[in-house]
């Protein structure tokens, strides 16, 4: 088993024991209900035959229809796409919103395909997974390397099956009934959960500095954030290294640039330095928003920052989140702070099944709300329990769905 999925499932028994939920049903609420595993053989531009395999696991649909994201990448497997199924079972459940849990994942070199391949691979995964997905069955959205053009690729091939349904997937263009506010959702609920920290401590963004690793959807949206509230970033990092600025990054002159160039290499608005090098530089606030077990406990010690608000799924490894703990760093967790994706989906397909459409003001406010509420419940079950708050979102999160589990019965 991966220490990912190793260090998820520790986390969610952890819950169960804590919760005194019995062992079978502790193995009931940790199995996923159901994984898929499809080949997809792609023409290539080059007139071979490409091969790759794809995934997707449901984990949980006791409240509501499985939803999670679609990875492409080439570290994608069984076991990361379960760890990664598991999270969204909890994430949903922590923040209320009605659905289940599950994750996808196609094992490629994204950046090696062209468009068009990209398009036929996701068009024959389609192909491999219609029968288990559909707007009251299994929902995906974007993830690491997909984005709303592969959202739209999804929902055009399902359509050829099943007619007309936009809700299959959310983080669809706005143009093929996506939602406005869509894009920005998961970096915008970082800093919403970074603001609900902060309030508790007294302080705000305001002159504070961040240093982000990752800096697609989530991290560039984390960062604009971030300075439209006064604060500034010092350094962001993506595959192609760390750009480091004391004076402040140009956040949007980098998103130009790494949208115009598909990284940030050769990005000239920060010094240069290796990749991990961000992980260590100066800063109040940290975000990971790349990739999973990224901060161990080879470099908890040597990480300098006051609070990690995790944008990224599963970007600390428990011996690391330990470390914090003692050296006092606050540790806002992924499945509480970046769910402000899988809310603004929530409310894209809210506006699917309604057919009617929201302004960005409403997205943004009832985005809020949701953040706040989870805030309080992470709070009051930390207060009650006397435990992290990475403990306290599984507990709240398990204690849900054992309630629905439980309630709808065998
Ligand atoms: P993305 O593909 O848009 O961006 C990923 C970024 O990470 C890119 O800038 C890439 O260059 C960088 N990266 C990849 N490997 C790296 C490495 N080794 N070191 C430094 N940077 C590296 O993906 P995204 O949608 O922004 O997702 C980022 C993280 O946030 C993932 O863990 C994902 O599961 C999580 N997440 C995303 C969403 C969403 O709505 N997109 C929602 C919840 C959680």
């Amino acid at each position: 088993m991966s220490t990912f999925l190793a260090n998820t499932q520790r986390y969610v028994e952890e819950a169960c024991r804590t919760l005194a939920i019995p062992a079978d049903v502790t193995k009931q609420l940790m199995t996923p209900h159901r994984e898929v595993r499809v080949e997809c053989n792609v023409a290539m531009d080059d007139g071979s035959i490409g091969t790759f395999m794809g995934f997707r696991v449901q984990h949980d649909d006791s409240r509501g229809p499985f939803k999670g994201g679609l990875r492409y990448h080439h570290h994608v497997d069984s076991d990361e796409v379960t760890a990664l199924a598991s999270l969204m079972t909890w994430k949903t459940a922590i923040v209320g919103v009605p659905f289940g849990g599950a994750k996808g994942g196609i094992a490629v070199k994204a950046r090696e395909l062209s468009e068009a391949e990209l398009q036929r691979l996701t068009r024959r995964f389609v192909d491999g997974i219609h029968d288990i997905i559909g707007a009251t069955k299994d929902i995906p959205a974007p993830d690491v390397n997909t984005n709303g053009q592969v959202m739209a690729w999804i929902f055009d091939q399902y359509t050829k099956y099943h007619g007309y349904e936009p809700g299959v997937v959310t983080g669809k263009p706005v143009a093929l009934r996506g939602s406005v506010g869509r894009d920005a959702a998961t970096g915008r609920g970082v800093i919403f959960a970074l603001e609900e920290l902060l309030t508790t401590l007294g302080e705000s963004p305001q002159g504070l500095t961040a240093a982000i690793q990752g800096f697609g959807n989530v991290g560039t949206w984390a960062a604009r954030d971030f300075v439209t509230l006064g604060g500034k970033i010092v350094a962001i990092a993506d595959i192609a290294g760390t750009f480091v600025n004391p004076a402040g990054i140009d956040v949007e002159a980098a998103a130009a640039y790494a949208r115009q160039h598909r990284s940030l290499a050769g990005f000239t608005g920060g010094e240069h330095l290796a990749g991990d090098a961000v992980l260590f530089t100066e800063c109040d606030v940290r975000i990971p928003a790349a990739l999973a077990s990224v901060l161990t406990k080879d470099n908890a010690g040597d990480v300098r920052a006051r609070i990690i608000v995790e944008g990224a799924n599963g970007p600390t490894t428990p011996e690391a989140d330990a470390i914090f703990a003692q050296r006092g760093i606050h540790v806002i967790p992924d499945v509480y702070a970046n769910a402000g994706g899988v809310t603004v989906s929530y409310f894209e397909w809210s506006q699917n099944q309604q057919h009617f459409y929201w302004e960005l003001e409403r997205v943004n406010a009832e985005l809020r709300k949701v953040m706040q509420r989870g805030f309080e419940t992470l709070a009051k079950t930390r207060r009650k329990y006397d435990v992290s708050f990475r403990e306290a979102a599984f507990i709240a999160g398990v204690g849900r769905v054992w309630d629905t589990t439980t309630t709808r019965g065998l």
